[in-house]
């Protein structure tokens, strides 16, 4: 059995709840906090550079609409891949905003278009994380998310073996290495491991789609299947939060799903996404409980947050 150790808590996009997502304060300000994995989106630009990045797109997190206001696509967006990393380097990373309404995401949060940010390579930001693991004598790992491999590949890039690389290159390489690696797309995962040979703990995340709306207590074979399918390529899952604690009994009780148990049983660890201070699900009224609904309830191995410090504080007291 997996799950015998205290359960881990990643900095989901660096401690986004407090600073622009991946901008290198964010990840400074997570690693302080003591998160001990700090999550790392990557996409390409058009000279093959990883940057650290969430979308495909730059419009919602930059000012590149006002910077480079000619190289829209005719959807109207602004892609990452069409753009130089010196040409990236050009602009301001903001607090994200909806892409149609252009009104912040989290209107609580860090205030849009203020301070000065910066959209950090891959390379950037590992040598910030290992600068301060040496500065600070703590360790924090990586969690690296390969963004949309098979619509790089439609633009004629490989970004998994770019990306590998990279990691490599800073040192992440084997199993035991503080690092890991994670990937939507199904074929991908198993390319990574069965194709480009890769040693770094994977995590096949799972979105909206890939369970349908299957209750997994009443689909107990299919799920295994699927897990057991999983088990054969990948050291972890990264499900929805909603999979693995789908609400509440009229009488109160907590609904799990068998999700965790089962991945568990398959020797998976399971990190869902993304546990928010001000997005709270409707099942709880507080943070703190909801840390300890996934930790001591759910029995989960770590989850993604954007508020690391107070994931920390609530695990303290559980
Ligand atoms: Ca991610």
């Amino acid at each position: 059995m997996v799950n015998a150790e205290t359960p881990i808590v990643i900095a989901h996009r660096g401690a986004s709840g407090y600073l622009p997502e991946h901008t290198l304060a964010a990840k400074a300000l997570a690693h302080g906090m003591g998160a001990e994995y700090l999550e790392q989106d990557v996409v390409l630009t058009k000279d093959d550079q990883p940057i650290v990045l969430h979308d495909i797109h730059l419009d919602t997190v930059s000012n590149v609409a006002e910077v480079f206001p000619d190289r829209r696509r005719v959807d109207g967006r602004y892609y990452a891949i069409d753009f130089t990393l010196a040409e990236v380097q050009q602009l301001r990373a903001s607090e994200r905003v909806d892409a149609k309404t252009k009104k912040p995401v989290f209107p609580k949060r860090f205030p849009p278009r203020t301070s000065h940010f910066t959209i950090p390579t891959l390379a950037e930001e590992l040598e910030l994380i290992q600068g301060l693991n040496k500065s600070s004598g703590r360790e924090a790992g990586i969690y690296t998310e390969i963004k949309a491999p098979a619509w790089h590949r439609g633009e004629g890039k490989d970004i998994s073996k770019i990306v590998l690389e990279v990691l490599d290159r800073y040192g992440y390489c084997q199993r035991s290495d503080a690092a890991y690696v994670q990937c939507f797309e199904v074929v991908e995962t198993k390319r990574i491991r069965q194709e480009l040979n890769c040693q770094l703990r994977l995590v096949q995340l799972l979105g909206k789609n890939d369970w349908k709306e299957v209750d997994f207590d009443f689909a107990r074979q299919e799920l295994t299947k699927a897990i057991s399918e999983i088990a054969e390529y990948a050291e972890g899952i990264g499900p929805r939060m909603d999979d693995v604690i789908r609400g509440r009994q009229k009488n109160g009780d907590l609904i799990v799903t068998s999700l965790v148990e089962v991945a568990h049983q398959h020797g998976l660890v399971v990190h869902p996404y993304t546990l928010r201070a001000d997005a709270l699900p409707d099942y709880t009224a507080s943070f703190d409980e909801l840390v300890k609904l996934f930790f001591v309830d759910a029995k989960v191995d770590g989850f993604f947050t954007d508020f690391p410090d107070m994931a920390l504080q609530a695990r303290r007291q559980n």
